[in-house]
């Protein structure tokens, strides 16, 4: 039985109840134009994407993934004027094009998989597939939708005739627009399927076509490699939210007109990471890349933790302090997470009701804050057991994605000594000496209390929590230290005094 899932749908303004057309659901996600690194604005959309696609999967579906790589066509301006970004690209680092277009693709996919996120099923590259758009071109020439001009052949938007429906345009706007000079264009709104090489200039990147030498527009691209690997409609089509206006409008036009099927059933778009004045962009220059918050000593993952603290839907506003505030919030949860005694037996139905708040809060169209919310409270919850605690964890992390119990395992020492079990977690492997004083003071604690010696036994806590050493007297009869750093706990080593 899959679960009842709701859906922000850009298209129809309102929250919808998911029911896809196609099985497995078929997603296509806008991916990412590699000339630059990609920013963390960007990465931000694609965790929202991959947390759109672990959340389909939680609830039972079956998910085909498509992500294309925009390696040659997205110029600098919408208008379908200017530089083309990847030459651009090329031209500023010296360069080939493909050069640059090989390395960015390899660091993108590098960031991707730090952030934990699933690989999609196709990750097509737009210069792989100039024959499926020149095709679609040739459709839509055929149907009447096309016309020509001296730098390329032009979709006319006027031709399709609800263009302006998705992203509500005002016709009346637009055409206010038109006073600006759009060169040949016959509408502000009509974009470019394929531009011509220019005619006193050597494209690296060209290809010949029924229309002469050029090079694809960047929205038959999308359009293109969604109708190779997908059903029309696919059943999910996101990006960010600055594409709703022009790119998600063409991609919708051109494919429709081509088709005759509707494109997408359901668009998802997720809001701007903000920094300073506006939206981070590579082209304001106000952009900060994965690499630079790792420099500061933060982990893919401690970003990804910041991105729950906002809905996809709402802006999200980077400062430091922010990302500090969930490193440590992702810190302590692990530290919660690995202080759980997982040898207890396991009521999967308890584990599930356990799972009730944060499966309501993913379903609610994927709200994460409620969601990060639940597993504090399924670590407050009464009469559930550490063990179940933590299987309800790991299945919430199916879809959290944040390694919540990953790791925990290689720093986890369990040691009896006197007849006491000591149980000692930490986030990092200890070295035996570290251990071995460790131990040793947790059982001479452990005895001093044993003899109403609550001067030593609080005496030896303290020098615990000196050292950075959490105590915690389990409901099992062990004892659990929880190491926060193996330097501070080498204060206690070396600074031990006599008991
Ligand atoms: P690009 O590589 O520029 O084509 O963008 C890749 C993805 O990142 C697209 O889905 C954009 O909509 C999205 N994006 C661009 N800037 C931001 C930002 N500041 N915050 C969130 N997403 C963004
Ligand atoms: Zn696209």
């Amino acid at each position: 039985m899959k679960k009842s899932l709701y859906l922000y749908n850009t298209g129809s303004v309102k929250k919808e109840h998911f029911q896809p057309v196609n099985d497995p659901v078929n997603i296509y996600c806008c991916g990412p134009t590699v000339y630059n690194y990609a920013h963390i604005g960007n990465l931000r959309t694609y965790i929202f994407e991959d947390v759109l696609k672990r959340v389909l999967i939680a609830c039972g579906y079956k998910v085909k993934h498509v992500v294309n790589i925009t390696d040659v066509g997205h110029l600098v301006s919408d208008a379908d004027t200017g530089e083309d970004k990847m030459e651009k690209g090329a031209a500023r680092e010296g360069k080939t094009v493909w050069d640059i277009a090989e390395y960015y693709t390899g660091v993108f996919m590098q960031n991707i998989n730090e952030l934990n996120i699933l690989d999609p099923d196709k990750w097509p590259k737009a210069t792989e597939h100039i024959s499926q758009m020149i095709d679609m071109i040739k459709t839509l020439e055929h149907k009447g939708y096309t016309y020509k001009t001296s730098d390329g052949i032009y979709f006319d938007t006027t031709k399709f005739e609800n263009y302006c429906d998705f992203a509500k345009l005002d016709p009346e706007q637009l055409r206010a627009g038109e006073r600006v000079d759009m060169g040949e264009k016959r509408a502000v709104t009509d974009f470019a399927l394929w531009k011509f090489s220019p005619p006193d200039k050597k494209r690296q990147m060209e290809w010949q076509s029924p229309w002469g030498k050029g090079f694809p527009g960047w929205h038959i691209e999308c359009s293109a490699m969604a109708l190779a690997y997908l059903n029309q409609p696919v059943d999910i089509h996101c990006g960010g939210s600055d594409h709703i206006r022009v790119h998600h409008s063409n991609e919708i036009a051109q494919s429709e007109a081509a088709t005759g099927k509707p494109f997408a059933k359901y668009w998802l778009h997720g809001e701007f990471l903000v920094m300073g004045k506006g939206k981070m962009a590579k082209s304001g220059g106000n952009f900060i890349t994965l690499d630079a918050l790792k420099k500061q000593d933060f982990s893919a993952l401690d970003y990804r933790m910041f991105c729950y603290t906002a809905h996809y839907r709402t802006p999200l506003t980077f400062s430091w302090e922010g990302l500090r505030a969930s490193a440590q919030s992702l810190s302590n949860l692990k530290k919660q997470i690995g202080a759980l005694n997982e040898n207890g037996a396991v009521n999967r139905k308890k584990v599930d009701e356990a799972l009730s708040s944060f499966y309501d809060a993913i379903c609610d169209d994927l709200n994460m804050p409620r969601a990060v919310a639940a597993i504090y409270e399924i670590l407050r919850k009464e009469g559930l057991s550490d063990s179940e605690k933590r299987a309800a964890i790991e299945k919430a992390d199916t879809v959290l994605g944040l390694n919540l119990t990953v790791g925990l395992e290689k720093a986890q020492y369990q040691v009896q000594s006197q007849g006491k079990l000591i149980k000692i977690v930490s986030e990092s492997t200890l070295s035996d000496s570290i251990k071995d004083v460790l131990v040793k003071n947790a059982v001479q604690r452990k005895i001093a209390r044993e003899e109403k010696n609550f001067a030593l036994a609080d005496g030896i806590r303290d020098l615990f929590s000196a050292a950075g050493v959490i105590v915690k007297d389990m409901p099992d009869g062990s004892t659990l230290c929880t190491v926060k750093n193996e330097k501070e706990a080498q204060v206690l080593l070396e600074n031990k005094p006599e008991h």
